[in-house]
Parts: structure tokens; sequence; C-alpha cells
């Protein structure tokens, strides 16, 4: 459901991860030097070749070659920033703000491919480098902010006559570089700087182990189905992928259950094994909270200590203060108060969903004492679907095959964005389960970028479902660079030759991330720096989340949601039957999204406190009354948003802040001509799609929307009554909190 945080190269450095770091030394001019005419050579600092403007060489990838790779990469940016710092001229855009916007393009490079391995090939040779990388890469990102030769002409820049006469983009752009070193500690005295730098080595090696171990709690530890009875109530698809998983493992067993979601949650649905339930259940919420070498809770204690004396250093009450001062919310407060206005209804609808499927157990028989467990609400809601829409997933998932929904993905890319996708085989690709697709303008012809997908779950890939952009759009040098972006997600690879059928949950989320993919290829702008999924966090989600509501249109239902065996169209009987639906179990999955998002709140609220994880969690759900019959979506050991990077922390709440502005935003098309409305679509992309960071997303959004969003289609949406509160949009605080922020908005997710 994310995209990484690789985006902007110098301080997206600091996001990246690693383990517990002593101080590490940093590059002198010299070794740069050296490192530079050392590497050259390596295959991974190449500039990109072959077709299509040049794509990665993911066939002559050697992990050993990271190392080198990486650091003759920083070397030589290192070089370039202290060429651009020293530089005798007095400081102007093009000498100072687009000379560090050409810096880098070789880290640029190898990060990409880092990132690739780091999320999707991560085994023990990679973690290796990734473990002695990530704090080298937490230094070298903060020798760049805290180049105080540097940071004086990015401000005299900012703060110059010449500033006005630039064009709105490129005063952007100075405004982004400018709070972005701010942000990262560019005003501070030297003691403070190298105390922030020894910081944020720190996190980057914790933030590695954290991932890391929840990783290994993922691959060490499966559901073992011993019997044929242990694979009772689940449907032919998983039953096959769980006798597929056993013989991959080699196990003499009816079945293997892996332990993520993609597995698990299925197998929560269907499984009528109540103690296997209970097992699986208790196997994916304790990840990385089982004691031992893999246990996260010490880690996380650390990670919110140093975040909470990192923003003090940086002048902000809280590390949710410094995060949230570059957010279209701006401030803890706002965003608390969006979550606390669908707090409640959500939790109500849990009661009367609990209430249901209470009732529903009883009439099959289930003892006076029966009560509904966290590892039971899937199974019976799944009874209580059937029983009152008379809808079946599993007939549902008949019609949803992979590749007729990806058809579907690029149909609607086509009617909304002009798009055009064509396979190409002449790209290599890191794994063979990788394809690739040319995507063009349908009127022109010209290509707009390629897009990697990258389906099937495997052992050392992360799990979830994630974007990721290899390459930005971008014109700098006056030549325009197209993008090169991927889809990845974990889907359950079926036999060999069959076609995979995925859950509408699955086929929604494929419809996100392609979405975050349009918002990459639809980018049309000047500056890297700016380009593509490049905004602030809270408004990152908003094109994924808007293009979730394609998948439901009747047009790509009837069209792609054909059945795997009779090739038959979706009947309109079940299509209706999942639109009335369309508002079941909301509460369950407002309610275990809002418990994660609030608790990461609330942990980064606390300021230094030492907390205990464990305490923390529970006495914080049982403050704000959460429901005994379900579990927070990412519990604290295993939330990985927050706690492998400083990506989504005190950020997670950045998908329902998006999901107002997505459901209000469909709104819009649906009061105009429908879905497909060609005047609407060339709205959204003016104004949303194609505009990276250049514009203020709020600015960018009222432009589209001819008014500010609204929270009433969201609640609509998920069949929550508006509650007596004035339900406005979620309003931007006006001030923000803490010192070192200037007023306005600004950039990076
Ligand atoms: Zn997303």
């Amino acid at each position: 459901m994310s995209i990484p945080t690789s985006h902007r190269r110098l301080v997206g450095l600091v996001a990246v991860l690693g383990l517990a770091a002593p101080s590490i030394p940093t590059l002198s001019m010299a070794q740069a030097v050296s490192y530079t005419k050392v590497a050259k050579q390596a295959p991974l600092l190449q500039p990109w070749s072959g077709p299509h403007g040049g794509v990665p060489a993911f066939d002559q990838v050697k992990v050993a070659d990271f190392k080198p790779a990486l650091e003759a990469a920083m070397a030589e940016n290192l070089a370039e920033i202290n060429a651009i710092a020293a530089n005798k001229q007095s400081p102007t855009f093009e000498n100072t703000i687009v000379a560090l916007e050409r810096s880098g393009r070789a880290l640029d490079r190898v990060q990409a491919v880092y990132g690739v391995w780091s999320s999707t090939l991560n085994d023990a040779a990679f973690s290796g480098v990734q473990t002695e990388m990530a704090p080298k890469m937490a230094a070298f990102g903060d020798q760049i902010t805290q180049n105080t030769a540097l940071f004086k002409r990015i401000e005299a820049v900012y703060t110059s006559p010449e500033m006005k006469k630039l064009t709105p983009e490129q005063q952007r752009l100075v405004e982004v570089d400018y709070k972005q070193f701010v942000r990262a500690g560019a005003r501070l005295d030297a003691p403070a700087k190298a105390r922030l730098s020894q910081i944020n080595q720190q996190l980057a090696g914790l933030f590695t182990k954290f991932s890391q171990n929840v990783l290994a709690d993922e691959a060490d530890s499966v559901l073992v189905l011993k019997t044929e009875q242990d694979l009772s109530g689940l449907p032919t698809s998983l039953r096959d992928a769980a006798k597929a998983a056993a013989d991959t493992r080699k196990l003499a067993a009816a079945g293997v259950i892996t332990n993520t979601r993609s597995s698990i949650d299925p197998f929560l649905t269907y499984s009528d094994q109540r103690p296997l339930r209970e097992k699986a259940w208790r196997l994916f919420t304790n990840r990385g909270d089982n004691g031992g070498a893999h246990d996260n809770n010490a880690l996380i204690t650390q990670i919110l200590q140093l975040r909470a004396e990192r923003a003090k250093l940086l002048g902000y009450p809280t590390h949710a203060h410094l995060r949230l001062d570059n957010t279209m919310a701006k401030t803890p407060e706002a965003a608390m108060q969006l979550m606390e206005q669908v707090w409640k209804p959500a939790v109500a609808r849990v009661h009367e969903e609990v209430a249901d499927m209470q009732a529903l157990a009883k009439k099959e028989g289930a003892p006076a004492s029966f009560k509904i467990e966290p590892w039971d609400y899937r199974y019976y809601a799944e009874k209580v679907r059937k029983a009152r829409y008379d809808l079946d997933q599993n007939e549902v998932k008949q019609y949803l095959q992979l590749d007729k929904m990806r058809e579907g993905m690029f149909w609607v890319a086509g009617e909304l964005f002009n798009f055009n996708f064509v396979p190409v085989t002449d790209v290599p690709v890191y794994h063979p389960d990788v394809r690739v697709w040319q995507v063009n303008d349908k009127t022109t012809g010209k290509q707009v970028g390629l897009w990697y997908f990258d389906p099937y779950a495997r052992p050392g890939k992360k799990s979830g479902a994630w974007m990721n952009a290899y390459r930005k759009q971008e014109r700098l040098d006056g030549q325009p660079v197209t993008t090169i972006v991927s889809n990845n997600s974990n889907f359950v690879k079926g036999k060999e030759g069959e076609p995979v059928l995925i859950s509408w949950t699955d086929a929604t989320t494929l419809f996100h991330e392609f979405g975050h993919a349009l918002h990459g290829l639809s980018s049309n702008v000047t500056y890297p720096t700016l380009s593509g999924t490049s905004v602030v966090r809270d408004y990152v989600e908003f094109p994924s989340q808007l293009l979730e509501n394609w998948l439901s249109t009747p047009e790509v239902l009837s069209r792609f949601a054909l059945h795997y065996q009779t090739g038959k169209p979706i009947p309109q009987a079940l299509v209706d039957r999942i639109s009335k639906a369309s508002t079941f179990n909301e509460g369950f999955e407002t309610t275990e999204f809002l418990a994660s998002a609030l608790i990461d709140m609330k942990l980064h609220l606390a300021g230094d406190q030492k907390i205990d994880p464990d305490t923390f969690e529970r006495e914080t759900l049982a403050s704000l009354g959460m429901p005994s019959e379900l579990v927070m979506r990412h519990r604290t050991p295993q939330f990985n948003h927050v706690f492998s990077s400083d990506g989504y922390s005190a950020g997670y709440y950045s998908y329902l802040w998006s999901v107002v502005l997505a459901a209000d935003a469909f709104s819009a098309f649906t009061e105009a001509g429908g879905p497909y409305d060609k005047d609407m679509a060339a709205r959204l992309r003016q104004n949303v799609f194609t505009v990276g960071n250049t514009v203020d997303p709020a600015a960018g959004y009222r432009a589209f929307r001819g008014r500010d969003p609204k929270i009433d289609a969201l609640m609509k949406q998920r069949g929550f009554p508006m509650t007596a509160t004035k339900a406005g949009a979620p309003a931007p605080a006006k001030k923000p909190v803490g010192k070192a922020q200037p007023a306005k908005t600004t950039k990076r997710k």
C-alpha cells in the first residue's frame, strides 16, 4: 500500500535502512577522488543504456558490487556537492539549485537498484550489505545537509531578489530545498549537528534491524497443516497454494500457510478449524514480538527516544510535530481531529458487526458462552456476508483473474490518461516473474515511460504491495527523460499455466498501486526533485486511493471480470450484490486501520519518556475503547511503515487524510458525467497527476475540485452517519507548531 521513501536524493538517503551504528568516519575529498577513479567501470555505476532511454542492467547485478558502487557513487556526489559549495561566483538559481539537481546521478542509479534488492531479493548476502551500508548512507546524507557553505548558498538564493523573477516551479524548488535543509538541521551549531548525525546513523541501524526482524519472523515460522482435515473449509485455490508452499519447503505435509498477510488473511477467512485459526492469527500478530533474537520491542523504545531527542534538537516539541510540519495536515492536532471524527462511528459499527456474527454463530449451534475472538472475525464476517448479501467472495474471485484485472487497469489508464500499454521483452529483469510494458501516449504515440510488474510473493520479498520509481520524469537539460516505475505485490502464485485468481480486496490493492504508477507516469515537470510522486506524505496516497474507485465501474467489470473457466463476464446480479455489500465490514476495516494510525501518532506525541511498546499499545487501545474482537492492522512490533524508516512515522494517518480527498474527488466524477467523464479526467490530470510537487497540494486540489475537500463523501462511502459536529474537510491547521518551521507548505513524501 505504500511507496518507498527513496525519492529525494539528498535527504532521501537519511531514510534508508541499516544496523546499530558506531560513528562512521566521513569521506574525505582525497578518498572521494580515488573512489571516483577506481569504480567508474563497475556495471552498477554505468549510465543506463539500451532501449527506452536506457534501463537498469538488472542482469549484471552482483550483490558484492553494491558496497563499492555505493561508496564510489557517494564519493562522486560529495565531490559534486563540495564543488557547488566552493563555487567562487555568488549564488544563483542556476549555479546552486540547478547544480544540485544535476548532482548525484550515479548515486540515484545505484540506489534504485539497491532498493529493488532491499525490498524484493533480500537474502542473507544482501542483508549483510544493507546492515553495513545503512549507517554509512545516513552519515553521508547528513554530510550534505550539514554542509554550511552549501546551505548558505541555498539560503542566499531563497532570500535573494532573483527569487521573485523565477518561474513558479523554480520558486517552489528553491523553497523545497531550503526547507528540507532547515528541517534536516542545516541551521544548527556544530555540536548539535554532530549529535543529529549520530542520531540519524543510530536510527538507520535500528530501522534495518527492525525490518530484518519482521522479515525473519515471516520467513522462519509457518503454519504447517498436517492432515487433510487441517485444510477443511479452504477453497481450492488456497489449498493448491498451501500444497505448493509445502512442496517448496520440501515438507511432507498437507499444506503450509506462510506467515504473510496474503496467506494468513484468506486462511482466517475460510478455515473452519478454530484452533488452527487461532494459531495462524497468533503467528501473524506476534511477528517481532516473540522474545529472543528477532524481538523488536527494545528497538522501538530506542527509536522513539532518538526521534524525540532529534525533534527537540530541531526545535519541535515532538517527532509528530516535526513530521507533520511538512504535510497538508500541518499539525498533529489536525490529523488527530480527523481520526477522532471517524473513530467513534467506526467502533460503533464494529459492535453491530460483532452482534451480527454472534447471532449467526448461535444459529449455527455455538454454545451460549461463545464469544467472537480476533481469529474469528474474518471467518464469521464472511458467513454474514454470504447470509445477508448472498455474496460469496469465492464466487467473486472466480471472475477476478490477475491478468485480466491488469488489462482492466490498462483500459482505465487508456480512458482517463490516454495511455497505451505495450509489452516489451527487450529489457533485463531481476527475476523471471517480472514483466515490463512500454507506456505510450495514445494520440502522439510518444513513449511516456516503462512499467515493471513484479506480482508474486517469494522468500526475501517484503510483504504488502508498493510502487517504486527507478527513474523520475524530468527535462532538466531540455531533453525529456521518461520515467521508469514499478508495481510490486505478493500474490500467491498458483499452479503452472493456470490463471491466478485474486480477491476483491487484492484487486482493489492492484488498482491502488497502479494509481501510484499513473501518478509517476503522468508527471510533466522540469526538475527531478519535484517529479511524480515526490509530494507530501498525506497527499501521495490520494491519487492511488482515488484510482481504486474505477475497479467497480460497470465498464471494467463487464469487460475484464471474466469467469476463469467460461470466460463469461460477471453477471449483473452479482455486481449488484457486490454494490449492495460495499459498506459491509467497514467497521472492521476502518477500526483496524485507525487503531494503528492512532497508536502511531500517540507514540510520537509522547515525547522523550521511555516507552514500553507492549504496555503503551495495551493501555492506549484500552483508553480508546478498542473493541476486543479485533486487533490493529499493524501491531507496534511489526509496524514497518513506522519503524523500518522514518517514512510513515507519525504519518500512517495519511491514508485516511488522502482517502477523504479520494472519496471527494470521485464524487466530482459521479456528479459530472460519471467515472469516465472526459472533462473531469482532464482537470484531474492537469491539476493533480501531472504537476508532481510543483504546486501546493491544497491549491492543486482546489483547482481540480473548485473547492476544498469535504469529508461527507468518505462517510457515505463507508456507510457511516455524519457526526453532529461540523463535518468539514480535513482543513489544514492555521498555524504550524514549533519554531523551525516556516509558514507555507512544502515537499518530499
Ligand atoms: Zn499507496
